[in-house]
């Protein structure tokens, strides 16, 4: 019998068990430069938005096909939803 895999549609990677990921997520965050990269407020209250938001699926933003934690890091980029704007 296969182990049945539970994805959780709501999450961010890091909430997700999606440690394979992520790892590649952050290490690309890392490497933006300091002056492109938001706070780590205001990166937060992204992600909060996100978190509330329908578009969400297991980190990935069903609206552009970015990983959030990614998205959400670069100080430029904006929500893709200009229906519901979060952030
Ligand atoms: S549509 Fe906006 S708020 Fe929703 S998951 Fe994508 S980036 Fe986040």
């Amino acid at each position: 019998m296969i182990p049945e895999t539970k994805i959780c549609r709501r999450c961010l990677l890091e909430e997700a068990e999606r440690g394979d990921i992520l790892a590649s997520v952050r290490e690309k965050v890392e490497k933006l430069p300091p002056a492109d990269r938001c706070s780590e407020e205001e990166y937060r209250a992204r992600l909060d938005a996100c978190l509330g938001c329908g578009s969400l699926s297991a980190g990935l933003c069903l609206k552009c096909g970015c990983y959030v934690e990614f998205r959400a890091a670069v100080k430029q980029m904006k929500c893709p939803n200009p229906a519901d704007r979060r952030w």
